[in-house]
């Protein structure tokens, strides 16, 4: 049996890694000669996590991820910690760690678990056709390829998604752009071992650990969309949102590298339940977008190759069948993670800016335990507990 697995992202890598574990023969499709993704770092959660170790990936993961000890919150004007807790409770629930990883490391651990020499880079793949007995797929230079099966791992601009869904819901702008990036950790800043963020005006400046002494940045500031992009003004304009913002976060903003720092306007999708057309199944952001605001939508994807895998190892119906298995097995789980996502954005960026005060000031009571207890049900939500 032969998977065609098209997109080299996070989805894309798993899927390939999970099927061949599970018996299947699988062929890579990537648009782009070079893949350069969209983030500088991204948060791995145990849930994630336990997917990458059941893939083999364990130490190597451990290799890449930050230190994320503790966990604070400080008011934007002084600086002051709102509230700050230790990440163990969740650690001790759960049974694994957090990771903080720098995007194009993570890129490269998949690609090298896989084997790099194997993908097919620079094939976009404009057009997909099926039969009851497979499945063919037609590139931009007009070349073809067939399998039994095709898993689109696309992303959020999939253009597979048309395909399977008739009426694919639209990407949803969700009201906020986010500059990220990577900066040499600095304990003036934040401390070395906590995601420390700080809060106000609808608007958050975070830091997290990764590997290599570096934290991964990230500026969120509620704008309308399509605002120019422009590197050479990035410093002020950030300065210009930022000002009154306390001396760390001033002091961030000088260190940043603006030729680095990547500009997001920030978009989901409205969930949708129909994955699967016969023998081709969306999978990750093709089939689930979502805003980053619970660090899940990559977590997801790896879910989702973890669960297809399951499901196609023990499948006796035939593929379209486990097809259809491996979508109800997950519509309800990413639908939950897109709406969490969206409703943590609404109060973090200040929506109804009323909900968005009373969020800062339960942040000052807050413990850990209602923050950490959310954390855990989402994590454990996920295939491997
Ligand atoms: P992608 O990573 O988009 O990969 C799709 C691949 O398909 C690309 O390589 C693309 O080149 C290729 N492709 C596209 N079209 C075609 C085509 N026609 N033919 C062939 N190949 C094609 N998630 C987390 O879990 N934790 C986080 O902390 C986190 N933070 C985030 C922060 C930001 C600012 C953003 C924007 C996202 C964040 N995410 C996070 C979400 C995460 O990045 C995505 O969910 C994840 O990258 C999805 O992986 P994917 O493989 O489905 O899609």
């Amino acid at each position: 049996m032969k998977a065609i697995v098209i997109g080299g992202g996070i989805g894309g890598m798993s899927t390939a890694i999970a099927l061949e574990k599970a018996g299947y023969e699988t062929a890579v499709y990537e648009a782009v000669k070079e893949i350069k993704p969209v983030g500088a770092a991204i948060s791995i959660w145990p849930n994630g996590v336990k997917c990458l170790n059941a893939l083999g990936m364990k130490e190597a993961l451990r290799a890449l991820g930050g230190n994320m000890a503790y966990m604070a919150y400080n008011d934007f004007a002084s600086g002051t910690t709102l509230t700050r807790f230790s990440m163990s409770p969740l650690v001790q629930q759960v049974g694994e760690y957090p990771y903080p990883v720098a995007r194009a490391e993570l890129q490269a651990m998949l690609i090298d678990t896989y084997g790099r020499t194997r993908i097919n880079f620079g094939k976009r793949v404009i057009q997909v056709e099926q039969s009851e007995n497979g499945v063919i797929a037609t590139f931009d230079d007009n070349s073809q390829v067939s399998g039994d099966f095709l898993i689109a791992a696309d992303g959020t601009h999939s253009v597979i998604r048309q395909y399977v869904v008739e009426q694919a819901p639209e990407r949803r702008y969700a009201g906020y752009v986010n500059w990220n990036g990577l900066v040499e950790i600095d304990e003036s800043i934040a401390p070395a071992d906590q995601w420390t963020t700080f809060v106000g005006e609808g608007k958050r400046v975070s830091l997290m650990p990764v590997s290599g002494n570096r934290f991964y940045f990230f500026f969120d500031v509620p704008l309308p969309k399509g605002l120019p992009e422009d590197r050479t003004t990035l410093k002020d304009d950030l300065r210009g949102y930022f000002s009154g913002w306390a001396e760390p976060v001033q002091k961030l903003i000088a260190t940043i590298n603006p030729e680095t720092t990547n500009r997001v306007e920030i978009h989901d999708i409205e969930p949708f339940s129909s994955f699967v057309k016969g023998r081709v199944a969306l999978l990750g952001d093709a089939a689930h977008s979502t805003t980053p605001d619970i660090g899940q939508g990559g977590c997801a994807a790896m879910e989702d190759a973890i669960v297809l895998a399951s499901t196609l190892a023990s499948h006796s119906l035939g593929i379209e069948d486990a097809l259809l298995r491996y979508q109800s097995r997950r519509v309800e789980r990413v639908k939950d993670l897109v709406l969490k996502a969206r409703k943590r954005c609404d109060v973090t960026h200040g929506k109804d800016p009323v909900v968005t005060a009373e969020w800062y000031q339960s942040l000052k009571k807050e413990t850990g335990e209602r923050v950490l207890a959310g954390m855990c049900e989402t994590i454990e939500g996920g295939p491997l507990g």
